[in-house]
């Protein structure tokens, strides 16, 4: 297959995976560790409201995310003078409210500028290539090539190692596929270095 032409700005996806190693160390984890999108806005001193508990938002519209427009709002990233915080769509699956907020997270560490109103997707707004960084970053902070390793050396099913890492089995298949860690896991095991 031929290789696909890398989509990303020179250094991008090795900078993703530094972010990923960086937080985990200052963290105290060990790199193949889980790190929720919550642990890590902590972390970054980012404040994160779900919807379900936002004051300014009322209960009609609570009901309505939360049921027919659940689909409709994943997160944003709102300025607070220099600052940032998220809202998110709580109602969502856990996997996802996850994927969402690091997603914001890497648009905030990105510094992409944020895209009022509140309540509207800000992503739709956002040019292709910030959206894509962000996808990726996000990604890479939730399931680094490490991480990807060790779901696929470590654990019996991509369900469990998707359970651990708290995200979806689609997305940890998406990062074991373009982190190439078969290849990478194969070659280990012939040298004998681990
Ligand atoms: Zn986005």
């Amino acid at each position: 297959m031929p290789k696909k032409k890398n989509r990303f700005r020179r250094g991008f996806v090795k900078e993703a995976e530094e972010y990923a190693e960086d937080f985990r160390f200052e963290m105290d984890r060990a790199s193949h560790e889980p790190l929720s999108a919550l642990d890590l806005a902590d972390f970054l001193d980012i404040p994160v409201c779900g919807l379900s508990d936002h004051p300014a938002i009322a209960e009609s519209d609570k009901a309505f995310f939360r049921g027919p427009g659940n689909s409709l709002f994943s997160a944003a990233t709102l300025p607070q003078g220099t600052y940032r915080s998220i809202v998110h769509n709580d109602y969502q699956h856990p996997n996802r409210q996850n994927s969402n907020v690091m997603h914001e997270i890497a648009h905030i560490l990105l510094g992409h500028p944020t895209k009022p109103p509140l309540l509207e997707d800000s992503c739709r707004n956002f040019d292709a290539d910030a959206e894509k960084e962000a996808n990726h970053l996000g990604f890479t902070l939730l399931v680094p090539k490490r991480a990807a390793l060790y779901a696929h050396e470590q654990f019996a099913t991509v369900e469990q190692a998707a359970k651990y890492y708290g995200v979806s089995v689609p997305l940890l298949r998406h990062r074991i596929q373009i982190t190439d860690v078969r290849r990478w896991s194969e070659n280990r095991a012939r040298i004998g270095t681990r």
